[in-house]
């Protein structure tokens, strides 16, 4: 049956300045944002509610890396103060606790409609306007249309033979069910041991009658630093907010370089000298060893050469090696578990909590795809070129189709036509990851080409809507029809983006990551993020801002 495409006006569509498309935490606080500015904003969001990635991934054990007290919001002072994170590094639960309490305390929810698909995003070139249509067949329009969709929000589930075939419960980390999974007494099966594999497998061990897990690529995961919040901590970070969220902005990965000295007194020397700053290959291999025994294994990531140097690079990654040797208790699943051919520093870190010791179970298996690779999925199980493994569940932990997924599944045309699939077949060109030539009045939040997944994301996200806010708010005031860069201010910044990241581990032989597009048959392979440093991008947005955007065409 056809699809009533009804153009659906309510009462406030006439007025309605900016469509902004999902509502995790860019979405939710482009509303804030924009009403502050005066800007009439409608979101839709497929979800049933906000939070977007914290909505979405709900598999046990599923965590930030960024402290809580960083990984906030920091537009709203009252809230910084009155929000209290129970652990130093949230837990999904508490972390969509935030996003509902955001949402409730701004009132954001009045300008959300929920459990809808924006299928596509179209430019109306005569009257200047963005057309959105939704899986429900209605369309709604406005001016500008900001892109606020992710870019961890497309879960990549392969194409692997059989996989219709499996008779058992399937699920996919990215899209864990909110109803509780009793794996309780279930032989459990999963792929993937990127971040999400690393911190969902230990809790699947604990609760499943057996697990095997099916690892093709093994993974230089560290310790994750997991403690409850100390109320002395809590005050001091909340006593120094303005001094942190300043020093947030000055540093690369939009993390303070703030330390609570007064509250952790009896850690001070630890935390006065953690060893940073030592360089791998000026240590003898006793010195090395001793820094991981007295450190921890997270230690071999404070070497300040390991990131530009391959030599000193591949030193730590033996030094890796052999720590894992020492720790798993069967030399064949060892051998199994250690990364070999690419380097630290050429994937997002991975942070655990007891992965190793997960192997010396006697009730998970390992399955290294490398030496047995997958030849089908069957009724009942995986098939490799060796053996048949069953299982009741089979859950697939293999991650995202990044940073483009959102944007291109959104079918989004630009002027004469032209699709935006079409203008990136060859990777994302993109003005500062905020816009691209052809798009009038279109805007991504942390876009291909933005420091984005390289940064604390909140703080990226709240530097993105603000400048988009700003940018809109000023057509608005001016009277001025349209914006977009132009096509050489695109093309060279693509340019600053490759070149910087040229010579980094990010680039380096034999690293194939999702920042590349490695991790999706057909991708082309383009590094995305800008690794440039957060301050250094952020000069570069505030340059074109308070010069009236001279890297921008603008039509009255
Ligand atoms: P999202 O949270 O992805 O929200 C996008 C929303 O858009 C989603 O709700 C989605 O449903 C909606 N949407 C997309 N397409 C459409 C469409 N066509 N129609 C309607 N709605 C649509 N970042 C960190 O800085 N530190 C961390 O520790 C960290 N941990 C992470 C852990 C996991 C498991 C994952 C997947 C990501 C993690 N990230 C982390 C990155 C995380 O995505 C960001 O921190 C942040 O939550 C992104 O917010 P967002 O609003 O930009 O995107
Ligand atoms: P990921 O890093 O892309 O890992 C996916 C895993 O699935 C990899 O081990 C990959 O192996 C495997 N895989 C994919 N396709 C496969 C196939 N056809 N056959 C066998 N194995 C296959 O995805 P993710 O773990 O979901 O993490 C994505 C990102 O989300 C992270 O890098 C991080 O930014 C964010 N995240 C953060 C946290 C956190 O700690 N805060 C937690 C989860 C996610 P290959 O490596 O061989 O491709």
């Amino acid at each position: 049956m056809a699809k009533d495409t009804r153009h659906t006006r309510d009462a406030a569509e006439d007025t309605l300045d900016v469509l902004v498309v999902g509502a995790g935490f860019a979405g939710m606080y482009a509303i804030h944002r924009f009403r502050e500015l005066d800007l009439n904003v409608k979101v839709i969001e497929a979800g049933s509610d906000v939070g977007g990635t914290w909505y979405w991934n709900r598999y046990p054990g599923a965590r930030c890396d960024v402290p809580s007290l960083e990984y906030s919001f920091g537009f709203s002072k009252e809230l910084e103060q009155d929000w209290h994170w129970p652990e130093v590094f949230s837990a999904q639960k508490d972390i969509l606790r935030y996003a509902d309490h955001v949402a409730e305390r701004f009132d954001l929810r009045r300008s959300i409609q929920f459990n809808t698909r924006v299928t596509s995003v179209e430019y109306l070139e005569e009257d200047n306007r963005w057309r959105i249509t939704t899986d429900k067949g209605e369309t709604f329009e406005a001016p500008c249309c900001v892109m606020a969709t992710g870019c961890l929000s497309v879960p990549n589930k392969p194409e692997l033979p059989g996989a219709e075939d499996f008779t058992g419960q399937t699920l996919h980390t990215g899209l864990w069910p909110k109803e509780p999974v009793d794996l309780s007494g279930k032989r459990v099966g999963i792929i993937g041991t990127g971040s999400s594999g690393v911190q969902v497998i230990p809790e699947l061990a604990r609760q499943a009658q057996h697990l095997t897990v099916f690892q093709r690529t093994p993974v230089y995961t560290v310790p994750a630093n997991r403690k409850p919040m100390r109320g002395a901590v809590e005050q001091e970070f909340k006593d120094n907010y303005p001094q942190i969220r300043e020093s947030q902005w000055n540093n690369q990965g939009g993390v303070s370089n703030f330390r609570p000295v007064k509250s952790v007194a009896p850690d001070r020397a630890r935390y006065l000298n953690r060893g940073e700053g030592l360089k791998i290959k000026s240590m003898t291999p006793d010195e090395r060893r001793r820094q991981l025994d007295d450190r921890g294994l997270e230690s071999i990531l404070s070497f300040s050469d390991i990131y530009a140097d391959l030599e000193a690079n591949e030193i730590a990654n033996e030094l890796f090696r052999d720590k894992i040797r020492s720790m798993i208790n069967d030399p064949e699943v060892a051998e199994g578990l250690m990364p070999r051919g690419f380097g630290i520093g050429c994937k997002r870190q991975v942070l655990d909590r007891d992965y190793f010791d997960t192997f010396n179970r006697d009730d998970v298996t390992l399955v290294d795809l490398r030496s047995s690779p997958l030849e089908t999925i069957t009724e009942t199980g995986i098939r490799t070129s060796t053996e048949h493994h069953e299982f009741d569940v089979l859950i697939y932990a293999t991650g995202f189709d990044a940073m483009t997924g959102a944007l291109l599944k959104a079918n989004i045309t630009g002027r004469n036509g032209q699709s935006l699939r079409d203008k990136w077949e060859h990777g994302p060109v993109a003005y500062l990851g905020l816009q691209m030539h052809g798009f009038p009045n279109l805007f991504t939040v942390t876009g291909p080409g933005s420091p984005s997944v390289l940064c604390n994301m909140l703080v990226a996200i709240e530097q993105h809507v603000n400048w988009i806010g700003d940018c809109i708010a000023y057509l608005k005031a001016r009277n001025l029809a349209t914006i977009e860069p132009r096509p050489e201010s695109e093309l060279e910044w693509i340019g600053h983006v490759n070149d910087v990241a040229e010579g980094t581990m990010f680039t380096s032989p034999g690293c194939n990551s999702w920042y590349l597009g490695a991790n999706i048959p057909g991708k082309p392979r383009i590094f995305m993020p800008y690794v440039g440093g957060f301050p250094r991008y952020r000069e570069r947005c505030e340059f074109e801002a308070s010069r009236d955007y001279p890297g921008f065409q603008i039509n009255a």
